[in-house]
């Protein structure tokens, strides 16, 4: 089913992992235009198909692997691909989202997306070469860490073709193959990190997939598209966040300023201040430890670190690994967090949820609730650690399951710092209360970013006060719409990084800076207006290159407000999709911690008003006082059937 659209290779394919059938999925441009591509796409598949009675690890589960119309051509840092399932962690749908080159060779094989049922009858890794499925033992594979099975394939395949063989490849980790909730997907240095989707996998019994093939990506008007491009290229290139902050010192650069506005989790969200920020910052870390700087295929922003362990060039952490695994645990011991980041990389493992796992597990111990040996500030067991969690020995075994099922076996629900079973970032939400309401709301549990990542207005890129309710609810609509674009049309979230004009930036304490960060909270009602009438915004904003992108690559009508408002679709299906399984008002919940206990004692606002800013929210979104969609705001999308 080919399509009339630039960037699509139009062709959805299903694979049953019992039986080893491929057949064609229907996918037509009507639904291209609703539904985009990556996450949003993965979405409609998962609500055609799921009824609410599935399990994550069932035969009746489904992975799709999907990617964008952008991913591949050439738009900035558009090398990501999409994994989207149901989470083992939250029992909710979940999309996890990766960069490497994956994506680009599943689109040279000719397809969008990869649907994957069933279950692999023994262990195995699968080959794609166009339309070729072949399905190999991984008898030898398994068990092996995520570099070894990659560089295995790598030979494998190289031996097979008698050259240096070049594909995308993903797999999983001993984390995945034991079932570790929290476990990855890797795809060369790149993570698909959050929800367990790699537990999903190894219960499927596949450890990897190689894929690769000699089609093209089609572009609908190649000349306004280069053009387009170098104007884009030009912009990141000369934004202080894009082309200045994450080139120099990656997301770890952030860790300095969270710690100046009282935003660094530390002691498992203790407190918002760490006294050694200093020692495990993303300033020590490019003076002493930065190689060089990577990113990944056609990615102006190179955001990622390289650094050295034991002899070997390897990817650095980012900011939240830096955040949870330094302050977090009490730890200012910077090279022990660039080797575990590598351990939990090799195993398969997010650093996130193992990181907060870890503080929760420290904290039950020193409460005397869980009698485990683990303590803050003690690191010397750390590595064994991540090792007994992945093959699921002793104590790493209960951490195996996360802090919401520790929470629920031990006690000290208040302080496992998690929501909907998915622990959160490190941004502390008490002195940023409208991040605080995106991590509750989040679709896929306590995400920053499919949170809507309001902490960049309240602290990290403006500077509006950190502490009101007002316009924190719409903003976060706002966000999480053009989040959800940029993501389903297959680009890194990074380049939303560029939205606020740079001289909003360098000039932090400047008049024009200091107006827009006064006036913000009091313009709730035009953000909802907005949101709610994005058809408005019929055109293409100078500081946000992506609508004009999809014009011209695509050939798809764009704008603004159709972009938005195509955002604000995919947000309401994935909630749909939720509800199915049971998702309501009483899982948008924070631990206790961050409602009712304010960070300053001194200060009573210092935590988050959730259920004040649940009630406007659920208002702006057309949900009703449950946190459903309305068959009306349903409809309204043309997603009611
Ligand atoms: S900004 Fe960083 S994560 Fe995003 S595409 Fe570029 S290198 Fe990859």
């Amino acid at each position: 089913m080919l399509s009339r659209y630039g960037g699509y290779m139009g062709k959805v394919m299903i694979l049953d992992l019992t039986t080893g059938k491929a057949e064609e999925y229907p996918w037509t441009d009507k639904q291209r235009e609703m539904f985009i591509g990556g996450k949003m796409m993965a979405a409609k598949i998962l609500d055609d198909n799921f009824s609410g009675s599935e399990r994550p690890f069932s035969e009746e589960n489904l992975i799709v692997i999907s990617t964008g119309p952008l991913t591949g051509t050439g738009a900035p840092s558009s090398s990501r691909f999409n994994l989207s399932t149901l989470s083992p962690q939250t029992g909710l749908i979940t999309s996890s989202n990766c960069g490497g080159t994956f994506g680009w060779y599943l689109k040279k094989a000719g397809m969008d997306a990869l649907i994957l049922k069933g279950k692999c009858p023994e262990r195995s890794w699968l080959e794609i070469h166009n339309d070729k499925f072949i399905f190999h033992s991984a008898q030898e594979l398994w068990g092996m860490k995520t570099t070894e099975t990659q560089d295995a394939l790598t030979d494998l395949l190289s031996a097979k073709a008698g050259k240096k063989a070049r594909f995308g490849k993903l797999c999983i980790g001993p984390a995945g193959e034991n079932l570790v909730l929290y476990s990855a997907v890797v795809s060369d240095e790149r993570a698909g990190g959050r929800t367990g989707v790699g537990a999903v996998f190894g219960w499927k019994n596949l450890k990897a997939i190689t894929v690769s093939g000699n089609h093209d990506i089609p572009i609908s008007n190649p000349e306004k598209t280069a053009a387009h491009l170098k104007k884009w290229f030009k912009y990141l290139r000369n934004h202080p966040l894009t082309g200045n902050q994450l080139p120099r010192l990656g997301t770890a650069g952030l860790v300095s300023s969270m710690q100046m506005r009282g935003l660094l989790s530390t002691k498992n969200y203790n407190y918002g201040h760490y006294e050694d920020f200093e020692k495990v910052n993303g300033e020590t870390l490019a003076e002493e430890h930065n190689i060089v700087n990577k990113g990944c295929l056609s990615c102006p922003i190179k955001c990622a670190r390289t650094v050295n362990v034991c002899g070997h060039e390897v990817k650095g952490p980012e900011l939240e690994t830096l955040g949870l695994l330094g302050g977090g645990i009490l730890n200012n011991d910077l090279e022990k967090i660039l080797r575990w980041n590598n351990e939990l990389d090799e195993l398969g493992m997010d650093t996130i949820s193992a990181a907060s796992t870890l503080a929760y597990a420290m904290e039950a111990n020193e409460k005397g609730l869980w009698d485990n040996g683990l303590r803050f500030g003690d690191t010397d067991g750390i590595s064994a650690i991540w090792e007994d969690i992945a093959y699921r020995r002793g104590v790493g075994a209960e951490l195996a399951d996360g802090s919401r099922r520790l929470s629920e076996r031990y006690g000290g629900k208040e302080f496992a710092i998690q929501s909907k079973g998915l622990e959160l970032a490190a941004y502390e939400p008490r002195k940023a209360v409208g991040m605080g309401l995106g991590y509750a709301v989040s679709n896929r549990g306590g995400c920053h970013l499919n949170g809507g990542y309001m902490v960049i207005m309240e602290g990290l890129g403006l500077n509006i006060n950190s502490q009101t309710p007002h316009a924190k609810a719409d903003g976060t609509g706002m966000f999480q719409h053009l989040m959800e674009m940029i993501s389903a049309s297959g680009q890194c979230l990074f380049t939303s990084y560029a939205f606020f004009p740079g001289f909003l930036l360098t000039r932090p304490n400047g008049p024009i800076t200091s107006t827009v960060n006064f006036l913000v909270p009091y313009l709730g009602w035009a953000l909802r207006f907005l949101n709610k009438f994005p058809t408005v915004a019929a055109l293409h904003l100078p500081v946000f290159h992506h609508t004009k992108m999809i014009k011209y690559a695509l050939g798809m009508p764009m704008t603004f407000g159709k972009y938005m408002r195509c955002g604000e679709r995919g947000y309401n299906l994935e909630r749909k999709v939720n509800a199915k399984f049971g998702v309501s008002a009483f899982d948008d919940t924070l631990p206790k911690r961050l409602t009712d206990v304010p960070q300053n004692p001194d200060d009573p606002t210092t935590k988050v008003p959730l259920e004040k800013l649940k009630k406007t929210y659920y208002r702006a979104r057309g949900w009703n006082q449950n946190g459903l969609p309305t068959k009306a705001t349903l409809r309204k999308l043309k997603i009611d059937k």
